[in-house]
């Protein structure tokens, strides 16, 4: 038998039920706050996500899913969407609208990673982006968006972390000054993080390594190397994330898996989680636009992972499926009378089934209890007996009588 690839899952009904609230929620949240949703393409050129992810990182590393698109151009599945809708405002020339442009997205992503709960290898994400504000009240508008978006949804256990990662031109000379302390300590690391001291430094703080761990205890930290601006900036974020009443953790060694991050970065965990607890982060990514060619434009905004919310919403109960009317067929010769009558009964906005599987009578009403029907239309000759299911009642109608008594919710059966 033929099975979905491995990292792959199907969405069945059941489950599409709760990523509906994900959606509901999202629009809700978000567009309250001015951002409109954007959709792009599933796969785009390679180059976007080398240049705008970075060569250095995990995602551009082993993680992309790149092919040749027959025409000698090489495109891969978008593995995150930050940089195609980068790509997206200047293509479109959004930096004519009116700044910051805010737009949120829920689509899937794909990276080639070794499947568990919680990390497949085409996922959804939920995000949002403002593109051309460097102002304080974006990052901590954004970040307690998400925060209210999880709240929402009853995602459990979040904490928040939060840093700041300065201008690209303090992360250089602090990139140089860490790059020297791991190489005046390199034979106290393992050999990933070594092999990495030039290409990726400051993922040294996430080794699980614990000599790497204590030699990283005395390493300098960026936090501490900000400029006045960005220092600055970073206080102003958090004056008004506690000002929100927001809980966080300083966490200086926070480094998110983009190579495009300046200024403010984040991540929510949860403890619902376990090995894979990051729900949603972001940062600000001032050098994005620039990296892709645009003039020099300031963004930020974050990204959460659809399945790792749901699977920390253990409580959430998705509304249930409503069925006004089912049509029953109690002698052949009903059948057309039926099928107008739910029809009728689906134009006058009522959610109406009709009975498709040739049961008997008897079946068909054990049908409509389970599928949890209000009413049942059972079609005799010339006339029809509604029937409520919660009281048991039941009177015979002319057909056109039917939709006006269920519209009406007519308790008087
Ligand atoms: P992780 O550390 O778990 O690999 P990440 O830093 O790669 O996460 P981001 O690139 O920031 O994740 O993506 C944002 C969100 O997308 C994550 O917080 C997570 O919820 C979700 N996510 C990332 N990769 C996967 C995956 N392979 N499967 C399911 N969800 C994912
Ligand atoms: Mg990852």
């Amino acid at each position: 038998m033929i099975q979905a690839p491995r990292g792959t899952f199907d969405i069945l009904p059941e489950s599409a039920a709760r990523r509906k609230v994900v959606e509901e929620q999202t629009e809700k949240i978000l567009g309250a706050a001015g951002y409109r949703r954007i959709e792009t393409p599933t796969f785009e050129a390679t180059e976007l996500f080398s240049r705008g992810v970075g060569q250095a990182t995990d995602i551009v590393q082993k993680e992309m899913y790149t092919f040749d698109d027959g025409g000698g151009r090489s495109q891969t599945l978008r593995p995150e969407i930050t940089a195609p809708i980068c790509r997206a405002y200047l293509e479109h020339g959004m930096h004519k609208l009116a700044q910051p442009v805010k737009l949120w997205y829920l689509s899937s992503c794909f990276r080639a990673e070794a499947p568990q709960r919680g990390r497949y290898r085409q996922f959804w994400q939920v995000g949002a982006e403002a593109i051309g504000s460097d102002a304080p009240e974006t990052d901590a508008e954004l970040i307690v968006l998400l925060a209210d978006l999880l709240d929402a949804l009853g995602v459990k256990g979040t904490r928040l972390r939060l840093s700041s990662l300065g201008t690209p031109q303090t992360r250089a000379e602090y990139r140089e000054e860490l790059t020297a302390f791991l190489r005046a300590h390199e034979d106290e690391l393992t050999d990933t993080v070594r092999s990495r001291i030039d290409l990726n430094p400051l993922r040294a703080f996430d080794s699980d390594d614990r000599r790497t761990q204590a030699v990283m205890r005395d390493a300098p930290l960026l936090t501490d190397r900000l400029n006045d601006e960005d220092a600055g900036h970073f206080a102003q974020v958090r004056a008004l994330l506690d000002d929100a009443g927001l809980v966080y953790e300083l966490d200086p060694t926070l480094v998110r898996g983009l190579d495009y991050y300046t200024r403010t970065v984040w991540e929510f965990t949860s403890d619902e989680l376990g090995a894979q607890s990051g729900v949603g982060g972001g940062g600000r990514y001032d050098g994005l636009i620039e990296l892709l060619d645009g003039p020099p434009t300031p963004g930020v905004g974050w990204a959460a992972g659809v399945e790792r919310m749901l699977l920390a919403a253990t409580d959430m109960v998705p509304p249930a499926e409503l069925v006004d009317l089912f049509v029953a067929t109690a002698k052949p010769d009903g059948r057309r009378t039926a099928f107008e009558l739910a029809r009728d009964a689906r134009r006058a906005g009522l959610q109406a089934q009709l009975e498709l599987a040739g049961r008997s009578l008897k079946g068909q009403l054990k049908h409509a209890d389970r599928i949890r029907a209000r009413f049942v239309a059972i079609v005799e000759n010339g006339h029809v007996a509604l029937k409520d299911m919660a009281s048991g009642e039941q009177r015979e109608l002319n057909a056109r009588e039917v939709i006006p008594a269920i519209v009406r919710g007519d308790r008087s059966l």
